[in-house]
């Protein structure tokens, strides 16, 4: 892509403010193809026409299979209090330091021209450009998720796109494939509450969801779980709202955070951390690597680190926001993962999904670099940016004075406790799926407890029994009320569907 330079600086022969092909050569008409005539076929020789033609034709790259739906903005975050000191070396946490960040929020299932106010979790990452490193914290606005093996990834994702046959969305496979995978349900219970419609991003909570780890100054492990409680409060669509959102302004949430940000209203979220002993994971009655399953605040208050701000629009949003890669893996020093297999399995998905959507050479983009020094020994591959390393060696260890590591950044060493490799059924050792999502229940109040029973059956109402009735039996698990509350919801809405054309999921699926 020509850069074009105003003052025209960039070549002596275009003079300010001429265009140029893509190869810096002066454009004398660009509204006329090349033709034999006026009324004449094209000729090959209009290399300004193919150019754009080619070009255009290459415009799209792979959009996110989850994510695709996205909005950012730049900010600052400031740390204001010292106490995580006493957990972590990373330099970002110095009272009153300011650090750039980048953040992105997006819908999961949708693709990408698909409407911000389905009822969805919402992605939350933030990119920290610390003097260490990018800090990449990949979270959502639910601090739990539907599964807890990523083996189930896969599976539960197709049940949120689209129908093989019909190419619809389809409730009956969101409902059977979470009727079957009972660990789904605190979050399904998220989801279909108020919290699963945000009034756009800047009224939603951010959380690390994962369990990560810090490493304080004496080498000590302590495990932690990330909480952006968002300064604007939490705003929500009520379902109703949120559908006619959809047919009103289907980029309500884009919209609403450019618009923010534009005239100086800054959103702003206190970032809190939750922190456990490494003794503590070790006896703890809750798996606390099990990402279907909260900290409770009683047992891991929240803790005060900081406060990010979202400041500046991006310029432009497909080299800024599209080509933003963020991914777990991106940890500074001071900070680890965790035995928590979605993690895992994440630090291995995100850079391998950026290879495939962005190039082996993701990382040197502008939006993604780090903004301290930087030195690898990885060179060449497609679109290699920059210098691509100049004349400096290109292999380790050289005599050339090339860089050199430090061991002072070596890892720490985990103690793992039971090393014995295999396929461990988490079901074994876990079945409880029902309290955590019951106390969520209880919690909503009898209004939040009636619109998270009518939002259940506006949906489950429209699939087969089978699955119903299995569903449901979850739900009185988590609590007799919740079940009872569901049932009368489906019979309720069952009643009026005579009224309704029959959905097409369930035909094709029943
Ligand atoms: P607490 O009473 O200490 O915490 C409840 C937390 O739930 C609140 O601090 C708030 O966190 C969040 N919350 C409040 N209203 C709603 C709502 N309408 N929908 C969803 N979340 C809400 O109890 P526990 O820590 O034992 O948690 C009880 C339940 O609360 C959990 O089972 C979980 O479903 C939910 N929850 C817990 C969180 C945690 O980290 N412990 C975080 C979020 C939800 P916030 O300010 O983060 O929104």
């Amino acid at each position: 892509m020509a850069q074009i330079i105003p003052d025209g600086s960039n070549g002596p022969a275009h003079g300010a403010g001429f265009m140029t092909s893509d190869a810096g050569r002066p454009v004398g008409d660009n509204q006329n193809s090349m033709t034999v005539g006026p009324r004449g076929p094209i000729v090959g020789d209009d290399f300004l026409l193919f150019e754009k033609m080619a070009h255009f034709n290459r415009e799209r790259i792979p959009e996110r299979v989850v994510h695709a739906k996205g909005s950012g903005a730049f900010g600052t975050f400031v740390c204001t209090s010292d106490e995580i000191q006493k957990y972590t070396t990373a330099a970002l946490f110095q009272v009153g330091k300011q650090t750039p960040l980048l953040a992105r929020f997006s819908t999961v299932g949708g693709e990408k021209g698909s409407a911000d106010s389905e009822r969805d979790p919402r992605g939350f990452s933030v990119k920290f450009y610390t003097e260490e490193g990018n800090w990449d914290m990949v979270g959502n606005n639910t601090p739990v998720f539907f599964v807890r093996d990523p083996l189930k990834f896969g599976d539960f994702i197709h049940t949120q796109k689209r129908h093989p046959q019909t190419n619809l969305k389809d409730a009956t496979m969101m409902w059977d494939f979470w009727s079957l995978a009972p660990e789904s349900l605190h979050q399904v219970t998220i989801l279909m509450s108020d919290r699963g419609t945000p009034m756009g991003y800047r009224f939603m909570n951010g959380y690390s969801s994962h369990t990560f780890s810090l490493v304080n100054a004496q080498n000590e492990l302590f495990y932690c779980k990330w909480h952006f409680k968002s300064a604007q409060g939490i705003k929500n669509f009520m379902a109703d709202e949120a559908d006619q959102m959809k047919a009103t302004d289907m980029d309500y949430s884009q919209r609403d955070l450019f618009g923010a940000i534009e005239k100086g209203d800054f959103p702003k979220w206190n970032v809190k951390v939750q922190v456990m002993s490494e003794a503590d994971s070790k006896t703890y009655h809750i798996n606390p690597f099990d990402l279907t399953k909260v900290w409770p605040h009683a047992d891991y208050p929240l803790i005060d680190v900081g406060v990010m701000e979202l400041n500046r629009n991006p310029v432009n949003y497909f080299a800024q926001i599209e080509q933003a890669a963020f991914e777990p893996r991106n940890v500074v020093p001071g900070m680890g993962f965790s035995p928590d297999k979605m993690l895992q399995a994440r630090l291995i998905s995100y850079p391998d999904a950026h290879r495939y959507r962005l190039g082996g050479n993701y990382q040197s983009l502008p939006v993604n670099a780090p903004q301290c020094p930087y030195a690898t020994y990885n060179r060449d591959g497609t679109m290699a940016l920059g210098d691509n390393g100049g004349a400096s060696p290109n292999y380790e260890p050289n005599s050339f004075g090339g860089p050199v590591q430090n061991p002072r950044y070596t890892e720490r060493k985990v103690n793992l406790d039971n090393p014995v490799m295999g396929r461990w059924d988490h079901r074994e050792h876990d079945g409880d799926y029902y309290t955590q999502a019951g106390n969520l229940f209880r919690m909503l109040g009898p209004d939040g407890q009636k619109r998270l029973c009518a939002n259940i059956a506006g949906s489950l109402s429209t699939v087969p029994e089978r699955i119903r009735t299995l569903q449901i039996s979850h739900f009185e698990k988590c609590d007799p009320a919740y079940g009872e509350g569901v049932s009368k919801a489906v019979d309720a809405a069952l009643g009026t569907a005579g009224m309704k054309a029959e959905p097409v999921g369930e035909l094709v699926n029943a």
